[in-house]
């Protein structure tokens, strides 16, 4: 056994603007998927532990909404909260960037992530899109120029590289402590939560740009038995104009994200799904602070 007095353990909150991979970067830490990736930015709504414990260290990474400048409806001033509020509470704080890419909105978060008082690490993510490879050591310069990092990692959180560099340089930032979280525990959200993700996440794969945007998932069952497992989901649309567009030509939409979730659950449960899906409208729940609460939303 490790000596008590020696294991660490901490908050490492993972920051940037949306869409530039920090969900991908947790999932690939932790190994297993516990937040959702799509292209489209404001995937995440939620702050997400997502928990890796070995013989000494334990490292609770913090999955953060993109932080984000146009905060207009109740949802989207929650999510950036959710993202600040962990920055509060962080050990270590990850700010991730795309190699050679800055927009207004990095500006933004990096202002946030400098300004709180943990250490702060630069990450380049997706150098897998960085051609010639000597742009990679310009970009890092550039970085290493903007504020007094405790280190510039360039990885690819999708491809899995430089990943171990970065495992390795976290633990000298954690504070010695006992574990924080049972060692088998790898994320702090409920397998429903994942499921209700996992529908919201075929939604947003599936649907127009701006119509992700305007849903929300509840599961009203999850009922786990040896034998499968039996879920219903409502999705609640904004206005009744996009119950049609989300259930599809003939309920094809629908059949096609049931589709995916059930096989999705079914490789991670390891048991039959069975799966049921059906579209309500309840008015302008994204801007109203009470019905967000009832529908899972709290700024963490
Ligand atoms: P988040 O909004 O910061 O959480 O970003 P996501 O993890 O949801 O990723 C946004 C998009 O970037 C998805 O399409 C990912 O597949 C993609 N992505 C994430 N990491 C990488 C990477 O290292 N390389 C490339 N090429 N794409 C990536
Ligand atoms: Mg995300």
């Amino acid at each position: 056994m490790p000596d008590a007095s020696a294991f660490r353990a901490g908050f490492v909150a993972v920051i940037g603007r949306p869409n530039v991979g920090k969900s991908t970067l947790v999932n690939a830490l932790v190994g297993h998927k516990i937040s959702i990736v799509t292209p489209k930015p404001q995937t995440t709504r939620h702050r997400i532990l997502g928990i890796h414990t070995s013989a000494d260290t334990q490292i609770i990474f913090v999955d953060t909404p993109g932080l984000h400048r146009n905060a207009g409806k109740a949802m989207n001033r929650m999510m950036n909260r959710a993202a600040i509020n962990a920055l509060q509470d962080a050990d270590l704080i990850l700010f991730m960037c795309e190699a050679g890419r800055w927009i207004s909105d990095d500006q933004n978060a990096f202002d946030r992530a400098t300004g709180a008082s943990a250490p702060v690490m630069a990450l380049l993510n997706k150098i897998d899109k960085v051609h010639p490879k000597e742009e990679l050591l310009h970009a890092i310069a550039a970085m290493s120029a903007r504020f007094d990092f405790v280190e510039v990692i360039p990885v690819s959180a999708r491809q899995h590289d430089n990943l171990d560099r970065l495992m390795a340089a976290i633990p000298k930032y954690l504070p010695e402590s006992a574990p924080l979280f049972p060692e088998e525990m790898f994320t702090d959200r409920s397998e429903s939560f994942r499921v209700a993700e996992l529908v919201r996440e075929q939604l947003t794969l599936n649907l127009r740009q701006e119509i992700p945007y305007g849903l929300t998932v509840q599961i009203e069952q999850f009922d786990k038995q040896d034998e499968g497992v039996d879920v219903r989901a409502v999705i609640w649309v904004e206005r009744d104009s996009q119950k049609g567009i989300v259930v599809g030509k003939g309920g094809s939409i629908l059949k096609k994200v049931g589709r995916a979730v059930r096989l999705e659950l079914k490789r991670q449960l390891g048991r039959p799904v069975h799966i049921e899906l059906w579209v309500k409208v309840k008015e302008n729940w994204a801007d109203n602070e009470e019905q967000l609460q009832r529908l899972g939303y709290d700024p963490g």
